[in-house]
């Protein structure tokens, strides 16, 4: 089944409204391949939000880096599927290891958020992954499958879901996983979600890679088979991006 791919760019938490103004600037003159055959999502930190949904192309997608398990409310800090909806920001990325691990984020956690976004419309890309230490005791296929499992528990449909595989001894690191062990985990998550959730769901379901991305490396990834686009972070903030968005032509 040919899957359209998906490049997504997490911006984590940087950037001055200049720097929005320059990446905005390389973002809109970047040549890329018929829109119908990727997709491109942008995730800014919040606060730029607004000022990237009036000034980034029309055919760029935004997405938040995060929000809150159910309806906005006394949450303090926190920011709502319905308050992104409202500022017309379709996509959210949850469950980012960063978020799991530096805030303490649960599978269950991130699988409520999950339903919770899905519920008021918005799409969600979903990042999974193991530490170093799971994988040299080969735990990746089980960790991976864990945290999939928290969400299949609690969603219906996964029309609107995108996983995105991040090993996190690769995420910032400048080690990137080899294009085999990415589709060798890429192919694991197919083969979970068609044994536990279905084969229709596991061939259409988009499997992004991430974790130290460049234009150098991300051709080799993008060619194999169950790698359908990638989750950027540091590269997503430099002109390269428009590269990595040429991965596959
Ligand atoms: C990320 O933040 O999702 C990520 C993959 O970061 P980097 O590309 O910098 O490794």
């Amino acid at each position: 089944m040919s899957r359209k791919l998906i490049v997504g760019g997490n911006w984590k938490c940087n950037g001055t409204q200049d720097d929005v103004k320059r990446i905005v600037e390389f973002l809109n003159k970047a040549e890329v391949p018929c829109t119908n055959h990727i997709e491109v999502v942008i995730a800014p930190p919040a606060p730029f939000l607004p000022i990237l949904r009036s000034t980034l192309r029309s055919d760029f997608n935004l997405a938040a880096q995060n929000c809150w398990t159910g309806k906005g409310g006394a949450f303090t800090g926190e920011i709502s599927a319905e308050m992104l909806m409202n500022l017309n920001v379709p996509w959210v990325i949850l469950g980012h290891s960063e978020r799991r691990t530096l805030l303490g984020e649960s599978d269950e956690m991130v699988a409520e958020k999950v339903a919770y976004a899905l519920s008021q419309g918005m799409k969600v890309i979903l990042c999974c992954g193991e530490t170093l230490e799971q994988r040299e005791k080969n735990e990746t296929t089980m960790v991976v499958a864990r945290q999939i499992k928290a969400v299949a528990d609690k969603i219906q449909s996964w029309n609107n879901v995108v996983i995105a595989y991040e090993p996190i001894w690769a995420i910032g690191t400048g080690k990137v996983a080899t294009p085999q062990q990415a589709q060798e985990v890429h192919a694991n998550i197919r083969a979970w979600l068609s044994q536990n959730v279905g084969e229709a769901v596991a061939q259409a379901v988009r499997i992004q890679y991430g974790g130290s991305v460049t234009a150098a490396n991300c051709k080799e990834i993008g060619s194999q088979p169950d790698v359908d686009g990638f989750l950027v972070g540091g590269a997503s903030l430099k002109p390269e991006f428009a590269d990595i968005l040429n991965a596959r032509i």
